[in-house]
């Protein structure tokens, strides 16, 4: 089968979050599957981007409006990633460091999604599936089925995969000409509320719709940012399916970004080994348990929790513990963060950006990650810490419901309910009594650290729902 992602990020060429690293992986594991599989995303200036090499395989121009661009598609040339990796070049609007965060952005991602179809389109080979990924690429769906100038791939089957349904990339009918010419007879596709609602233009016109865990699927009929009425109508071509993780880029025995190596045997020591390593970069005591946070600093990852939790968790157990924090995001938070350092020196550290390397030592050299999430549609985190013999600690919401089970109940972590300052603090008195209890504690790492969150199972649920959509007939 030949099947094309299209996505703003993947991971390594361009990472902001966990899309990066499924739309990074996913793909790998159907190729090895005996799939051929091409990934595009823009060609943002990044250091991929400059590190590695490309070849251009096909160029023309696109009309947004009244603007032209010229567009390249480059290909890397090694495929070295384990697939075919494609980049849109369109320097006036990708020349840039950042993903996201432009004025432009609609102009952007939709300059991307004509771009690419045009290159598909003018492909000698059609397509078997076309699997866009969040609401960047919810219009290619409808422009395939109903764009004048995409009618050799109208037939390709395409399903949108939903990472996040609170981002939906809204724009004015006044942007309606930035389109390729279509029928208007369609044009109710492309409402929601009164504006284009990318993520729902998608989600209406795409074969299939997948969300990144079952709970999550299960959530969004009654907690999608407005999209809740549109969820419950597509419900039947809809599956939600728990995202994999990469085991050979996550592996603590391997890990180049790690200070130690280590396995579930050697896992004592080796954790300890990368523990201390971030306490004396942090100036935080190795002999103390150590609570972490990754991710982006805000409400959705309960992120506005985070300064006053801390606050309260440091002063409760001053003695005991350490809190390590590593994100960015809202600046009123990220200000919070960093003023709890003058407090609690020695016991909390916080640090502000993103930094991969850093990412995967903390995973390995802390005892508990805190993912106090409002919402989580997946959340890889929990994923990457329970295979690096650290213990989650969770709210229990979407794709967390689903990965983390409370040790009470034999499970592999520490899960509340609510997103709130107490439960945060509740868990993390529940983790501190649990770190001094060494046989129960390294029974929890050993459990999560065997538990199989690899891609060949998940990678399997995606070519069936493939194959379904390609046996059906068009209505
Ligand atoms: P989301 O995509 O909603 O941000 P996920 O849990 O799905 O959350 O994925 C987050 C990914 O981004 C993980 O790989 C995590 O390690 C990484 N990440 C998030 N913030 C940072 C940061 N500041 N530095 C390094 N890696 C980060």
């Amino acid at each position: 089968m030949e099947i094309f992602h299209i996505s703003a990020e993947c991971y390594p060429m361009a990472k902001v979050g966990g899309l990066a690293d499924v739309v990074g992986a996913l793909p790998k594991y159907q190729n090895k599957a005996g799939h051929q599989v091409r990934v595009v995303v823009p060609c943002y200036d990044t250091k991929f981007k400059k590190e590695n090499e490309f070849e251009c395989v096909h160029w023309g121009e696109i009309k947004l409006g009244s603007f032209d661009f010229p567009f390249s598609v480059l290909k890397e040339k090694t495929d070295k990633l384990g697939y075919e990796l494609y980049l849109i070049e369109i320097k006036e609007l990708f020349d840039r460091p950042n993903v996201y965060g432009y004025e432009d952005d609609i102009e952007r991602f939709l300059s991307f999604q004509i771009a690419a179809l045009d290159w598909i389109s003018a492909r000698a080979t059609v397509p078997d599936i076309i699997n866009c990924h969040d609401h960047h690429t919810g219009v290619i769906p409808f422009l395939i089925k109903y764009a004048y100038k995409y009618d050799k791939i109208k037939n390709v089957k395409t399903v949108i995969t939903i990472h996040n349904g609170l981002y939906q990339g809204w724009f004015g009918f006044d942007k309606l000409h930035y389109l390729p010419e279509f029928d208007l007879i369609h044009v109710g596709f492309l409402e929601w509320n009164n504006a284009i609602n990318s993520l729902a233009v998608g989600i209406k016109c795409a074969h299939a719709v997948t969300t990144v865990s079952p709970s999550y699927l299960n959530e969004i009929n009654y907690s999608a940012n407005g999209l809740e009425e549109l969820f419950k109508t597509v419900r039947s071509k809809s599956q939600g399916i728990l995202n994999g993780i990469d085991i050979e880029i996550w592996d603590p025995s391997t890990d180049k970004m790690l200070y130690e190596n280590y396995t579930t045997k050697t896992s004592g020591p080796g954790k300890q080994k990368n523990k201390e390593k971030i306490c004396e970069q942090f100036d935080l005591d190795p002999a103390k348990p150590l609570f972490s946070f990754i991710g982006r600093l805000f409400e959705e990852k309960g992120g506005d929790l985070l300064p006053q939790a801390s606050a309260l968790a440091l002063s409760e157990n001053f003695e005991n513990i350490n809190i390590l924090i590593l994100g960015s995001g809202n600046a009123e938070i990220e200000s919070q963060l960093t003023q709890l350092r003058n407090d609690y020196s020695g016991n909390y550290n916080v640090f502000i950006g993103y930094n991969e390397e850093l990412a995967h030592l903390i995973y390995a050299g802390s005892d508990f990650i805190l993912m106090p999430s409002r919402v989580e549609p997946c959340g890889l985190n929990q994923m990457y810490a329970l295979r690096y013999g650290t213990v989650p600690i969770v709210r229990r919401t979407g794709g967390l419901r689903d990965t983390v089970i409370d040790f009470g109940d034999d499970g592999n972590g520490i899960c509340h309910d609510q997103a709130s300052v107490g439960d945060i603090c509740y868990s993390i008195n529940r983790a501190v009594k649990l770190y001094d209890d060494k046989v129960n504690f390294n029974k929890i790492i050993e459990r999560g650290m065997t538990t199989d969150h690899s891609w060949e199972r998940v990678c399997e649920e995606y070519i069936k729902i493939y194959n379904l959509i390609i046996q059906q007939n068009e209505v």
